[in-house]
């Protein structure tokens, strides 16, 4: 299928170093972006579909780098069905599993953790809940599994490793697992902070450090915060993704991304959600995180944007994440919300208010357009304009 996007206000690009880029149209094809900023009246009129964006803000799909996913559309924790396909509807357009440690009488044994996290990996290559992306398999990492077992699982498509959760006498005993998961070619992601399940340990910067992980998980507290003299250890002596999550402690969420900014690693300031956890279903999760860290601190919405965008593709090496010509064709349309004190998705996002989610489109087919059920309407009118293929895509 061809989309063309027109009449866009702005667009953001996921790269906070160069977060816009000028022009007013996006068009897709076969999944894929295939040009940012403008294009020929004729190539527009050649689209099955066009949206008339109508002077909203294009940004990439949010993607969630903390969602505890299980199988299909379905969060134990919460009792919930139909989750993620709402989480659509806030923006998110992927979610990675921050592993299946929700999964009821989760094993613990080896063989139990790698079946575990090889069907659910395999479970989500071909479901996507209401066109979601969803990376689901992280291996919980558990005393017992050897070097062989993190290629054998990689061999099966498992590239996702999680420390945090397993039966290990000190979180140190975590370190060569964390070499042999990145060895075997996998993201590896620590739980940090305060325990947040029973049975397991408080992981702190010292542990980081002897780990050091590609992603340290709800680096704010997920719930609960490292001391406040751990956080410039985990960023000089890691060179670890510093996770902010929706699900923790919004204080340090905000002494985190002032830290990245003052000590030169925002590449590595990432939005997440950490839900659904104890703290609930949040399909606007990424959105409040941004407008919480735009809105408290003096620095820019758009750079936020990218985190939950750009700054996640680049650390868990994502085809989507960015507007640009070749990337993965995941878009979505943000506007002021209607009554407020602002005009522009950004403005409304640096005033701290939930931006309107206008439409959302995922590997290049629109899965919602006019107005998602969860966020404020827009000021703007959204609507397709042209529509050759048999749908309907008003959400
Ligand atoms: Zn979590």
């Amino acid at each position: 299928m061809r989309l063309a996007i027109v009449n866009i206000g702005r667009i953001v690009t996921g790269d906070w170093r160069n977060p816009f880029v000028g022009g007013d149209t996006i068009l897709a094809a076969a999944g894929r972006i295939t040009s940012v900023g403008t294009a020929s009246a004729a190539e527009v009129s050649s689209a099955d579909v066009v949206i008339d964006a109508d002077g909203t803000t294009a940004i990439p799909g949010l993607i969630d780098s903390h969602v505890h996913t299980t199988f299909g559309d379905y969060t134990p924790r919460q009792r919930t069905v139909g989750f993620l396909e709402s989480y659509l509807q806030g923006g998110i357009t992927t979610a990675i599993s921050a592993s299946e440690v929700h999964v009821p009488g989760r094993p613990t044994d080896p063989a139990g953790v790698k079946a575990l996290a090889v069907a659910a990996a395999k479970s989500f290559e071909h479901y996507r809940p209401a066109g979601m992306r969803v990376y689901g398999g992280s291996i919980i990492l558990e005393p017992g599994l050897t070097e062989a077992d993190f290629c054998d699982v990689a061999a099966q498509g498992v590239w996702l490793a999680k420390a945090g959760f397993g039966a290990v006498k000190t979180p140190f005993d975590y370190a060569p697992m964390v070499a042999w998961a990145k060895a075997a070619g996998m993201i590896t992601t620590v739980h940090t902070g305060g325990s947040s399940i029973p049975g397991s340990s408080a992981i702190r910067a010292e542990h980081l450090v002897a780990m050091q992980p590609h992603v340290s998980f709800h680096v704010n507290g997920g719930p609960t915060a490292l001391p406040d003299q751990d956080y410039p250890v985990v960023i000089e002596q890691t060179s670890a993704a510093l996770q902010v999550c929706t699900a923790g402690n919004i204080r340090t969420t905000l002494l985190c991304a002032n830290l990245a900014h003052q000590m030169e690693v925002f590449d590595r300031f990432i939005i997440a959600s950490d839900t659904p956890t104890g703290s609930g279903v949040m399909p606007l999760g990424m959105l409040y995180t941004v407008a919480h860290c735009a809105s408290l601190t003096a620095l820019p919405p758009e750079w936020f944007l990218c985190a939950a965008t750009g700054s996640n593709a680049r650390t868990y090496r994502l085809e989507s994440g960015f507007l640009a010509a070749g990337r993965a064709a995941d878009i979505v349309l943000l506007d002021a919300p209607g009554g407020g004190a602002t005009t522009t998705a950004l403005e409304a996002i640096k005033n701290g208010d939930i931006a309107a989610v206008s439409a959302v489109i995922t590997d290049g087919v629109p899965r919602l357009v006019g107005r998602s059920r969860n966020t404020p309407p827009g000021m703007r009118r959204v609507r397709v304009v042209e529509c050759r293929v048999p749908r309907d895509f008003s959400g």
